[in-house]
């Protein structure tokens, strides 16, 4: 993008100009001695000795959360000073998809978690605490499923290195172990649990603790009744495969509405399983999306009812758990 297309005009005075379109508390701020040049999209500011992307964000942005957008439009996460900065004023481009490829959103999936690694589905807390510093030390940016979903439909730009995470099944080990780190961390994430597990013993987080998880942000979603295969079985007719989905989902709906005020809004089938039989019914069940366990990535065209998920095992080494974080798919135009 060249600057002469950009109907860049000249603010002379620096900020103070600057101050009056782009950011009511501008005017507290010191005066840049340096020009600064701003479009309907764009602001160009030259970088001053610690300066910080997220200190720009503030300024300019409204809100230090927004400092992916600098990071992302000028390629960089540290600025020096007199760079030049371009800080893109909205969204530039929602879909993902570049000349040169197209961005993937990984959603990792997590199930148990103890205080050391047991079979591939606990993960022992050290590991976990590992894995979630590793997102924040390499820049990666935790994003809500909420927000995936909005991805999907083209009606909002994700960091380039957004990642989503999930857990499975509702144990209660999340409180000791996962929300602690994800408090300190300021990362949201998504708990799929299956209502004949809430509530049933020790092990298992209750719909108390879920409607304390779900008011502080954290999203619960369905992960239907039983937790069994929701395709059709072999002998299975199609009336009794549709009447069998229809239980499942219809069960696990009421207990949301009733203990959480809400449906769920996102289904994770259980084991990832779903047939064309099953998406519909889902789709039809007033869901607005559902989630597999396929190891891959998120293009913003993925259809909504087939998000993919990477199960992150408790084997894992953290150079395994990494291969699950590509977010980008190389794909130059021909
Ligand atoms: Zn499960």
């Amino acid at each position: 993008m060249s600057a002469a297309s950009l109907r860049l005009r000249v603010a002379a005075g620096g900020l103070a100009a600057l101050a009056l379109g782009a950011c009511a508390t501008a005017a507290k701020l010191p005066v840049v001695g340096r020009p600064t040049l701003e479009s309907a999209d764009l602001i160009v500011v030259t970088a001053r000795w610690g300066d910080t992307t997220a200190e720009l964000a503030r300024r300019f942005l409204g809100d230090a959360r927004l400092a992916w957008m600098i990071e992302d439009y000028n390629d960089v996460t540290k600025l020096a000073r007199g760079q030049t900065v371009v800080i893109p004023k909205r969204p530039w481009n929602p879909s993902g998809v570049y000349t040169n490829g197209y961005q993937l959103v990984p959603v990792l999936t997590y199930h148990d978690i103890g205080p050391q690694a047991k079979g591939r589905l606990v993960i022992g807390a050290k590991a976990f605490g590992e894995q979630m510093h590793y997102l924040k030390t390499h820049n990666y940016r935790v994003v809500s499923l909420e927000e995936l979903h909005e991805f999907l439909q083209l009606k909002r730009q994700l960091p380039r290195r957004a990642v989503v995470l999930t857990f499975d099944d509702g144990h209660r080990s999340f409180l000791e172990y996962a929300y602690p780190v994800l408090k300190d961390l300021r990362f949201p994430a998504t708990l799929f649990v299956y209502t004949d597990y809430v509530g049933s013993g020790r092990n298992a987080l209750d719909w108390d603790d879920l409607a304390r998880l779900d008011a502080e942000g954290f999203q619960v979603e369905g992960h239907t009744k039983t937790h069994g295969d929701l395709r059709r079985q072999p002998g299975e007719s199609e009336a009794d495969h549709a009447r069998r989905l229809r239980a499942e989902l219809e069960a696990s709906q009421r207990l949301f509405q009733q203990r959480l005020g809400r449906p769920a809004r996102f289904l994770a089938y259980p084991y990832g399983a779903a047939d064309d039989a099953v998406l519909a019914h889902t789709r039809d069940s007033g869901f607005l999306g559902g989630l597999t366990v396929f190891r891959e990535g998120n293009a913003s065209f993925v259809p909504l009812f087939r998000i993919r998920r990477s199960q992150i095992y408790a084997e894992m080494t953290l150079e395994d758990f990494v291969k699950n974080l590509n977010t980008f798919a190389p794909e130059p135009i021909k």
